[in-house]
């Protein structure tokens, strides 16, 4: 008697792990891959570069690829 239970207990944990086994198999083995980020890029005014807006210098609604080509672009508006 002890042995049909025996078999009994056996048989309910195998199939326990093929059930789970089967259930982990469906799982995708490889995630998707990482989206890129969408950077909005701005162009300089001076030089026409474009670069990202989160690097770009913002000034009179225009944006500028450095320090130096915003200087330049005032300085040229105050010459004028
Ligand atoms: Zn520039």
């Amino acid at each position: 008697m002890r042995l049909i239970i025996l078999v009994a207990i056996v048989f309910v944990a195998y199939m326990l792990i093929k059930g789970f086994l089967s259930g982990a198999r469906k799982k995708p083995s490889v995630a998707p891959p990482l989206h890129h980020r969408h950077e909005t890029m701005v162009r300089c005014e001076v030089c026409d570069l474009h670069i990202l807006k989160t690097e770009a210098l913002y000034s009179n609604d225009k944006y500028f690829c450095s320090n130096k080509h915003l200087k330049e672009y005032i300085g040229a508006r105050h010459a004028k």
